[in-house]
C-alpha cells in the first residue's frame, strides 16, 4: 500500500483523554478513533491489526474442531428470561424494545441463543461433541468504559461454545481449548499467563483467565514463583492462617479514645500499634436491603467476589454514610462488632485466630482494645474472605505468593449443565435416555489482545509490533525524489510484494524526519530507508523496528533476506 491512498490520520501530539500508552499510541498512530464513550470506529490501519488477530483465532479455532457460526447481536428478551440473566445481568446488558414493544438486548455473550439453537437442532449423542464459534461484535454497558480498546461498550469478541456428553468430554474440550488458548496468545507474540479465575456473572464450575503481564493492567494477581499456580486475586484461595498469631489470654476489653483516628494507619499511630492487631468493620449492603458486617485485619483487603460467593449473592455494595451513621450511630471510620445489633457479621480467618485486638466501637473518636470473639461479640461466619497479597503462604508449595498486574485477554469457563438444565439442552443416548449437555464457555477480547500487545511492545517513540500482528511488515522510506531512490524504492515496492511481504510505501512528500517519526509510531518491525548516500554506494539501510539495529543491504538482497526474517522467525504458518 502505498501511504497517499491509505487514511492513516496519525497525531503528533499525545491526546489528553488517554490514560494509558496503548490507547494514546492507538490514537496517534490512526488506528482508531473514539465515536463515544467505549465506542470507536477502526481505521485501516487498525483494522489490519485487528484481522491478523481474527486470522490467528480462527486457525486454531478450526485446528481444535471448533466450527464458525455467525448468531446475531440482536437477541430476544425470552431467551434471557430463561436462564434469568434478564434480571441478573443488570445494567451492563443493553436493553431496547422493537415497534411492537418487544424486548430485546444487544448480546454481552451468547449462552442463551447458542443454547437455544442447540436444543432445536441437536437430537443425538451422535452429533457430539459439537464445538461452535463466532468472531462478532459484543455490547456491555460497562461502569467505566476507558483505556480505548481494553475495555469498551461495544467490543470484537471471538466466543466459543462447547457441547458434551458428559464431564469427561467436557474437560477434554475444555483441555484442548486451554491449550488452542496458549498457541493463539503466543503466536500473537504476547508474554501471558494462565491463571485460576472467578466464575463470575457466566456461572459454571472451573475457570482460567489468560493474563497478558503488564504494570497498567486492571487485574491483579497472585502466582507461586516455585510451583506453576497463579490465580486472579478475586480468585485465589487463602489458607486458613487462623494459627497465625500465638493465642494470647484474654485482656479486659477497654474502651480507649482515638481522636479523629478514621484509617487503620491513623488508628495505629494514635495507639502505638500494628494494623495487624486492627479489626476493620466493612458494612455491606446486600441485594435484599439488608446490612452485613465484614472483620479483616487491618492489613487485609476485604474480597468481595469471595463474600458474594459465600452468601450465593451476585452484587454488594460498601454502605453508604448516612447507612453506616444508622446501624453504629457513629460516623463512618468507627464501626466495630461490639455492640452492632441486627447485622449478620462475617469474619475473615485472619480474625478468627486473634486475640486482644483492636475494633471501632461505635462511637464517635472511640475504639476498643483487647477485644474478643465470642465473649465480646458473635460471629456468624468464618471464612476466607480477604484479598490474597504478596507474602501469603502458596496453596502449592512452601513458596510465599508474589503479585503481578495483568490484563484479562480471554476466558475459558466449565459450565457444566447450568445452561442446559435452565433451557432443556438435551440429547439422546445410544440406549435413548435423554440428558443434559454438558457445556464449556471460551472468550477472547481481540480489541483487548491488541491493546495489551500495544502495552508489552512499544517505546518512546511508538508502536513495535510483533511480526504476525503488524499491520505491515515493512515500511519502505524513500528519502529524496532523485530518479535513482524513486527507481529502486519502485522495484523493491513491486519485489517485495510479489515474495508476499506486506509493505508500506511512504510516497508523500515529506521530509525524511516526519518519515522517520511516523514509521516509528506506527512500528512495522522493518524499515527500509533508501537514500542517495547510500545508493552512492549501491546499497540501502534496513532497520529493525523494535531493537532501532541498523543494517547495509543490497537491494537485491533486500528481499531474501526480509523473506528469511518474517516468515521463519515470524512464526507465520
Ligand atoms: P472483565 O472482568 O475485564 O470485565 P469479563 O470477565 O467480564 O472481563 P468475559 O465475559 O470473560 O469478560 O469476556 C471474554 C473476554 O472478552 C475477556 O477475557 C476480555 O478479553 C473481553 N472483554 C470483556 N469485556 C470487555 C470490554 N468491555 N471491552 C473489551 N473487551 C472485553
Ligand atoms: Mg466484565
Amino acid at each position: 500500500m502505498r501511504t497517499t491512498h491509505m487514511f492513516i490520520p496519525t497525531l503528533r501530539e499525545d491526546p489528553g483523554e488517554a490514560e494509558v500508552i496503548s490507547h494514546r499510541l492507538m490514537l496517534r498512530s490512526g488506528l482508531i478513533r473514539k465515536v463515544a464513550a467505549g465506542i470507536y470506529s477502526y481505521l485501516p490501519l487498525g483494522l489490519r491489526v485487528i484481522r491478523k488477530v481474527e486470522q490467528i483465532i480462527r486457525e486454531e479455532m478450526n485446528r481444535i474442531g471448533a466450527q464458525e457460526v455467525l448468531l446475531p447481536a440482536l437477541s430476544p428478551a425470552e431467551l434471557w428470561k430463561e436462564t434469568e440473566r434478564w434480571d441478573f445481568y443488570g445494567k451492563e446488558l443493553i436493553r431496547l424494545q422493537d415497534r411492537h414493544d418487544r424486548d430485546f438486548c444487544l448480546g454481552p455473550t451468547h449462552e442463551e441463543v447458542v443454547t437455544d439453537l442447540f436444543r432445536r437442532e441437536v437430537r443425538s449423542y451422535r452429533q457430539l461433541p459439537l464445538t461452535l464459534y463466532q468472531i462478532q461484535t459484543k455490547f456491555r454497558d460497562e461502569i467505566r468504559p476507558r483505556f480505548g480498546l481494553m475495555r469498551g461498550r461495544e467490543f470484537i469478541m471471538k466466543d466459543a461454545y462447547s457441547f458434551d456428553q458428559n464431564e469427561e468430554g467436557s474437560r477434554k474440550n475444555y483441555q484442548s481449548m486451554y491449550e488452542a488458548y496458549h498457541r493463539i496468545f503466543t503466536r500473537t507474540g504476547l508474554q501471558f499467563r494462565a491463571v485460576e479465575a472467578d466464575t463470575g456473572l457466566i456461572g459454571g464450575t472451573s475457570s482460567h483467565e489468560f493474563m497478558v503481564l503488564a504494570n497498567t493492567g486492571e487485574e491483579l494477581i497472585v502466582f507461586d514463583p516455585e510451583s506453576s499456580y497463579a490465580a486472579n486475586v478475586e480468585r485465589a484461595e487463602v489458607v486458613s492462617d487462623m494459627a497465625s498469631h500465638p493465642v494470647e489470654p484474654p485482656q479486659p476489653l477497654k474502651k480507649v479514645s482515638t481522636p479523629q483516628a478514621k484509617t487503620v494507619m491513623e488508628v495505629c499511630s494514635v495507639l502505638d500499634t500494628t494494623p495487624d492487631r486492627l479489626v476493620k468493620t466493612m458494612l455491606y449492603r446486600t441485594p435484599d436491603n439488608s446490612l452485613i458486617a465484614v472483620l479483616v485485619r487491618g492489613d487485609h483487603q476485604a474480597n468481595e467476589v469471595k463474600i458474594q460467593r459465600h452468601l450465593n449473592i451476585h452484587e454488594l455494595t460498601l454502605a453508604d454514610t448516612e447507612s453506616v451513621q444508622a446501624a453504629t450511630n457513629a460516623p463512618t471510620g468507627f464501626a466495630g462488632p461490639i455492640g452492632l445489633h441486627g447485622v449478620k457479621i462475617l469474619a475473615d480467618y485472619a480474625v478468627g485466630g486473634l486475640s486482644n485486638f483492636i475494633v471501632g466501637a461505635n462511637e464517635a473518636n472511640m475504639h476498643y482494645v483487647n477485644a474478643n470473639r465470642d465473649r465480646d461479640f458473635t460471629i456468624d461466619a468464618i471464612g476466607d474472605f480477604r484479598q490474597a497479597q504478596s507474602g501469603d503462604p502458596s496453596p502449592h508449595s512452601l513458596a510465599k505468593l508474589e503479585t503481578a498486574r495483568g490484563i484479562e485477554v480471554g476466558h475459558v469457563f466449565m459450565l457444566g449443565t447450568k445452561y442446559s438444565e435452565k433451557m432443556g439442552a438435551t440429547y439422546l443416548d445410544s440406549q435413548g435416555t435423554e440428558h443434559f449437555a454438558v457445556m464449556g464457555c471460551y472468550g477472547i477480547g481481540v480489541g483487548r489482545t491488541v491493546a495489551a500487545a500495544i502495552e508489552q511492545n512499544h517505546d518512546d517513540r511508538g508502536i513495535t509490533w510483533p511480526i504476525p500482528i503488524a499491520p505491515f511488515h515493512v515500511h519502505l522510506l524513500p528519502v529524496t525524489h532523485s530518479e535513482s531512490v524513486q527507481k529502486v524504492t519502485q522495484t523493491l515496492y513491486a519485489e517485495l510484494q510479489q515474495a508476499n511481504i506486506e509493505v508500506l510505501l511512504d510516497d508523500r512528500d515529506e521530509r525524511a524526519g516526519v518519515k522517520f517519526n511516523d514509521a516509528d509510531l506506527i512500528g512495522a518491525p522493518y524499515q527500509v530507508i533508501i537514500g542517495d548516500k547510500g545508493l552512492a554506494q549501491g546499497t540501502i539501510d534496513l532497520k529493525e523496528r523494535k531493537s532501532g539495529e541498523k543494517t547495509t543491504v543490497l537491494p537485491s538482497e533486500l528481499t531474501k533476506h526480509l523473506q528469511e526474517k518474517i516468515f521463519k522467525q515470524g512464526n507465520i504458518s
